[in-house]
C-alpha cells in the first residue's frame, strides 16, 4: 500500500512562519490543512496522516496552547478524516522532545501526555495511531502503551535511524533496527518500521534488518527525498519523484508493506510511488 508524504514543508508553502504552532493551524487554517491532506489522497495514497506530529502538551505548551491538546488533535483528525473519504487515516504522534534518561520527564508524565493526544485523535476519527520519528525505545513503548490502553485504534510505530560511519543504522539514542522489533511488538504495535533520517536507498537496508528479526510483522517506510543538502542557506531534499519511485521494487522485495514519504517528499513523489507499486 501507499502512504502519504511530508506535511511540514507544505504548511510552509502555504505561509506557515517559523515560530508558529503547526497544530494550531488545524483551527486557524483548517482549509489549508485540508488541502494538504486532500492532495495526498488525490496522488493515490491509501492512507494519510494528520497534522498532529507535535501535538503533545510538551510541544504545544511552548505556544501557550497547553490546555488545547485534546481539541487540536481532534481537529487534526477531523480534517484528515474528511479528506480521506474511504481511505485510512493515521493519527500522527511524534516525540515529546523530553528525554527520560536525562530526567527531563517521568514515565508517568510521558504516558499522560500521549494519552491525551491519542484520545483527541480517536475522537476525531482516526483509524490508527502512527507513532513516528522515535529515537528512544522507552518513549516509543510508553506511547504505544498509552494508545493501546486508551483507544480502540490500531497502533503503528516507526523509529528514525541514521547511518553511522561504520555503515550501521542506529537511532540517535543508539538503537538498532533489530533492537526495536521485539520491544515495539511486545508493547502492542501492530505495524513497525522506519521514517525520516534516510532516503529510500538506505531504507532498503533497514527493512532487511527488520525482516531478519521478524518475517511477519507489517512494515511501513516513510523515506525522505534523499539526504539533505545545504543550498543558499536552506536545507534541500534533492531526490526527484522518479528517483524515489525507481527504488520502490527493491524496497518491496526487502519486505516493506507500506511505502510513503517523509521530509522533502511531495504529492508528486507519492504519485510516482503509486504508479510503481501498481505496476509491480
Ligand atoms: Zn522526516
Amino acid at each position: 500500500m501507499v502512504s502519504d508524504g511530508a506535511w511540514g514543508t507544505l504548511l510552509q508553502q502555504k505561509g506557515m512562519q517559523p515560530g508558529e504552532c503547526p497544530e494550531e493551524w488545524n483551527i486557524t487554517h483548517a482549509k489549508d490543512v485540508f488541502d494538504i491532506a486532500k492532495s495526498y489522497i488525490e496522488s493515490g495514497a491509501d492512507m494519510i496522516e494528520t497534522n498532529s506530529f507535535g501535538g503533545t502538551i510538551f510541544k504545544v505548551s511552548k505556544y501557550g496552547l497547553g490546555d488545547k491538546v485534546f481539541e487540536l488533535n481532534k481537529a487534526a483528525a477531523e480534517i484528515s478524516r474528511l479528506a480521506a473519504g474511504d481511505k485510512f487515516v493515521l493519527g500522527s504522534v511524534g516525540p515529546t522532545g523530553k528525554i527520560l534518561m536525562m530526567g527531563d520527564v517521568t514515565e508517568d508524565e510521558l504516558y499522560e501526555a500521549f494519552k491525551t493526544q491519542v484520545m483527541g485523535l480517536e475522537a476525531g476519527g482516526v483509524d490508527a495511531i502512527m507513532i513516528e520519528t522515535m529515537t528512544d525505545l522507552d518513549e516509543a513503548r510508553l506511547a504505544i502503551k498509552a494508545a493501546k490502553e486508551n483507544t480502540k485504534c490500531e497502533v503503528f510505530c516507526t523509529m528514525t535511524f541514521e547511518k553511522t560511519v561504520n555503515g550501521e543504522f542506529r537511532s540517535m539514542m543508539g538503537i538498532a533496527p533489530t533492537d526495536m522489533v521485539n520491544t515495539l511488538i511486545d508493547a502492542g504495535a501492530e505495524l513497525i518500521g522506519a521514517n525520516c533520517g534516510n532516503g529510500i536507498a538506505d531504507m532498503i537496508g533497514i527493512v532487511e534488518e527488520i525482516r531478519k528479526a521478524n518475517p511477519d510483522i507489517p512494515v511501513l517506510v516513510h523515506a525522505n527525498a534523499g539526504m539533505p543538502i545545504y543550498q543558499d542557506g536552506e536545507t534541500v531534499f534533492p531526490e526527484t519523484p522518479n528517483e524515489m519511485a525507481e527504488l520502490v521494487p527493491k524496497i518491496i522485495n526487502a519486505g516493506a508493506n507500506i511505502i510513503g514519504g517523509c521530509c522533502g517528499t511531495t504529492p508528486d513523489h507519492i504519485c510516482k510511488v503509486r504508479e510503481m507499486v501498481d505496476s509491480k
